[in-house]
C-alpha cells in the first residue's frame, strides 16, 4: 500500500556504514534505517550468529521456556538495572505494553479510568494507542476516535506535568522520550529526568521511559537515563536492539514488573530463539568493540565540527543532540534536502519538516563521519543561499 512516499532508490547490500544500490552506486549511510543498524550493516559476527540460530531453531513459542530469551532478560536487566522483561517484535508493541502495563497498575489501584501523562512533538508508534500517544496531528489526522486516558503537556517542562496532577486524580504515568527523536531531535535540560522522577514520586505515578530511539548505544551510554541520576519505572526498546531483526522490550523495574499476570499480555514471535540471538550478538558487539565510547566521542566532534561551521549562517537555526543522534534545525522547511543529499551519495532524514536527522551507525569512522560533516555543511549552505536569493 501507498503509506511511503519512497525516495528512488534500492539497496541490495551494505558493509559498515556503507549500502550499494542496484546499480553497484555506493551510498554512506547517516540514518541507520532509522537508528536500526547501529552496528552497521552486514556484520559478520551477526551474519554468523544469525546463520547459526537459523540453523539451531528459529522459533518454538511463549507457551514454553526459551533459553535464549532468558538470557537475553538478564543481559538487559544488568545492563540497565531493570527486573522483568516483556518481548515484543517493535517499538509501537513495547510502548502498547507499556500502555497496558500502566493501565492494568492503575486498575489494581482502584483507579477506574487511569490516564498517562505524554508530551507534544513526541513520537511513540503508528498503532491506535501510541498514535494516541504520539503528539503530532499529521499521525493522528483521520484515525479518529482516538483512545482517551492520555493528557499532554509540552516537553521538557517539568511544572507542566505537575500542574496536570494537581487537577487530574487519575493520572497513573508519565511516557516521555529522553530526547525527542521524530520531534526534531529534541535534547530538554539536563535536569528534565530528574524533575520527573520526584514528581512521578510524589504522585505515586510510574516514570516510563520511550528508549526505541535513543537508547542501545546511541547516546554513548548503554541506555539514554544513564546519563542522569534517574531510574525509571518502565522503558521501551526496539529499533536499535535487533540490528534489524524486528525485537522490541518492554523492561520493567520493582513493582511494575509484577503487574503482568499470565493471561494478561503476549506476542507470537517476541522473544523467540531467533529475534533473541539477534540481540544478544548485537549487545555483545557493542560492548566488544566500545561502540560507546565512539559514539560519545564521533558524536561530539560532529556535533562540535557542525557548529562551528555552520555558526552565523542565517537560517541554521541550532545544532543540538547527544551521542550519535544528531540535529541540525533550519528556520524553513528542508525536506529537499534527502534527495540532494542521495545525489551526493549520502543518506540523510529529515523530521519535523525543518530538522535535519542524522543517525549513523555508531561503528562510523573518523574519516567517514568527516564525509558526512562536509557534505551536509555544502548542502546546507547551498540549499540557504539559494532560498535566500529566491
Ligand atoms: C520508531 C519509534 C517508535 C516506533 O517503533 P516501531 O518499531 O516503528 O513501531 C516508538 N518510539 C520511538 C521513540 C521511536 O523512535
Amino acid at each position: 500500500m501507498d503509506t511511503y512516499a519512497r525516495l528512488p532508490v534500492g539497496f541490495v547490500r551494505g558493509e559498515g556504514v556503507w549500502l550499494w544500490d542496484e546499480n553497484g552506486r555506493r551510498y554512506l549511510d547517516a540514518v541507520s534505517g532509522i537508528a536500526v543498524a547501529g552496528i552497521g550493516h552486514a556484520h559478520p559476527r551477526l551474519a554468523k550468529a544469525l546463520a547459526e540460530q537459523a540453523a539451531t531453531l528459529i522459533h518454538t513459542s511463549n507457551l514454553y521456556r526459551v533459553p535464549k530469551q532468558e538470557e537475553l532478560a538478564e543481559r538487559l536487566c544488568a545492563l540497565s538495572g531493570m527486573d522483568k522483561v516483556f518481548f515484543c517484535n517493535s517499538g509501537a508493541e513495547a510502548n502498547e505494553a507499556a500502555i497496558k502495563l500502566a493501565r492494568l497498575w492503575g486498575h489494581r489501584k482502584g483507579i477506574e479510568i487511569p490516564n498517562i501523562i505524554v508530551m507534544e512533538k513526541a513520537f511513540h508508534g503508528r498503532t491506535m494507542a501510541t498514535l494516541t500517544a504520539t503528539g503530532s496531528r499529521k499521525v493522528q489526522a483521520g484515525f479518529e476516535p482516538l483512545l482517551t486516558g492520555f493528557a499532554r503537556v509540552p516537553y521538557n517542562d517539568v511544572p507542566a506535568v505537575a500542574q496536570v496532577g494537581s487537577h487530574n486524580k487519575n493520572v497513573v504515568a508519565v511516557l516521555v522520550e529522553p530526547y525527542q527523536g521524530e520531534g526534531g531531535v529534541q535534547v530538554p535540560e539536563k535536569s528534565y529526568l530528574e524533575g520527573l522522577r520526584k514528581v512521578c514520586d510524589e504522585n505515586g505515578w510510574l516514570l516510563m521511559l520511550d528508549e526505541v530511539q535513543c537508547g542501545l548505544g546511541r547516546s554513548g551510554k548503554w541506555f539514554a537515563f544513564q546519563h542522569t541520576s534517574v531510574k525509571p519505572d518502565v522503558m521501551t526498546l526496539a529499533k536499535g536492539l535487533g540490528s534489524g531483526v524486528p525485537v522490541g522490550a518492554c523492561l520493567a523495574a520493582g513493582e511494575a514488573g509484577e503487574v503482568f499476570k499470565p493471561g494478561n499480555h503476549g506476542s507470537t514471535f517476541g522473544g523467540q530463539p531467533f529475534a533473541c540471538a539477534a540481540a544478544l550478538t548485537t549487545l555483545a558487539i557493542i560492548e566488544d568493540e566500545r561502540l560507546m565510547a565512539r559514539a560519545t566521542d564521533i558524536g561530539a566532534s560532529m556535533l562540535g565540527a557542525f557548529a562551528d561551521r555552520l555558526k552565523g549562517i542565517v537560517g541554521v537555526t541550532q545544532v543540538r543532540g547527544q551521542g550519535l543522534l544528531l540535529g541540525i534545525e533550519l528556520d524553513r522547511p528542508c525536506g529537499d534536502l534527502v534527495k540532494a543529499a542521495l545525489e551526493r551519495g549520502l543518506l540523510i532524514n529529515v523530521t519535523s519538516d525543518n530538522v535535519i536527522r542524522l543517525l549513523p551507525p555508531l561503528t562510523i569512522k573518523p574519516a567517514e563521519a568527516q564525509q558526512v560533516i562536509d557534505t551536509v555543511c555544502d548542502l546546507v549552505t547551498r540549499f540557504l543561499c539559494a532560498r535566500s536569493a529566491a
